[in-house]
């Protein structure tokens, strides 16, 4: 078999064993990212409205403030108003009282907007902090759930990792290449043996014996042409299937299968 080829086997059995590993954590992993990614809007979202809440009551006691000068000034000119001699001082007063009342009006109804805006913003607060708990207890168990799984699989994991650096050194950037595009795109399955299928048939005498039948590709079960067969049992050349595209090889343990489908041969 040729030496690319027998590493590239090796290089998939690695990887199959490095998928296992990947399913036993399932989405645990993504879930876990998904819940950070979540908590940290909902923290970044609780921290503007609370800096809103006491933005608004800051706003808010500056207004009561302004109400109070105001209500101040207008008792004042009332009192004037009784001490005016001339038409003219009269209206310049009784404008300058409209003026005030309709400043404490603005301010009341501005008051009332904000209290409004900070019942909603209280709601708002109240619901996201009991989501961020329910959160923080969910990414709490999924964390230990994934902490676990990690301990079990961790050292096999690096051995792995640590084989699999090994291997790939022996095998040339292009042939790399070829297997990592394939993977990508064959969920992570680049090269596969072929399933040569043997069918039992059983002649006049009553002797069992073995005939070739179908070949296929062992990633897409989809026929392989019989004539490369030879081809690739020597394993001299690197042949794909025409269907998915995977490499194919033949391998002594999985490749050959005896069916015990029955035919009498006359
Ligand atoms: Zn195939």
């Amino acid at each position: 078999m040729l030496k690319e080829l027998k590493y590239l086997v090796i290089l998939q059995k690695i990887d199959n064993e490095l998928m296992k590993i990947n399913q036993l954590k399932g989405d645990l992993p993504q879930i876990v990212e998904n819940l950070e990614k979540t908590i940290s809007t909902l923290e970044r979202d609780l921290g503007s409205n609370r800096a809103r809440e006491k933005e608004i009551i800051l706003v808010i006691k500056n207004l009561e403030g302004q109400i109070e000068d105001s209500k101040e000034h207008l008792k004042r000119y009332q009192d004037q108003l009784y001490l005016v001699t001339s038409n003219k001082e009269y209206d310049a007063l009784t404008s300058e009282i409209d003026t005030v009342r309709q400043n404490i009006d603005a301010a009341e109804y501005k008051i009332l907007e904000l209290n409004e805006e900070m019942q909603t913003l209280k709601e708002s607060i109240k619901s996201k902090d009991l989501t961020l708990i329910d959160k923080r207890i969910d990414i709490e168990h999924r964390r230990e759930q994934l902490d676990k799984t990690n301990k079990k699989t961790n050292d096999v994991h690096s051995k792995l990792m640590g084989e699999r650096e090994e291997i790939l050194k022996m095998i040339s950037q292009r042939y790399i290449r070829d297997y990592e595009r394939i993977a990508k795109a064959k969920d992570g399955v680049a090269i596969v043996p072929i399933h040569q299928v043997f069918e039992e048939k059983t002649d006049k005498k009553g002797n069992i014996e073995y005939h070739p039948a179908q070949v296929s590709c062992g990633g897409c079960h989809k026929i392989v042409p019989p004539q490369k067969i030879v081809e690739i049992r020597t394993g001299k050349i690197l042949n794909r299937c025409e269907f998915c595209g995977r490499l194919l090889y033949w391998d002594d343990k999985t490749s050959e299968i005896r069916s015990n489908h029955e035919e009498e041969v006359f």
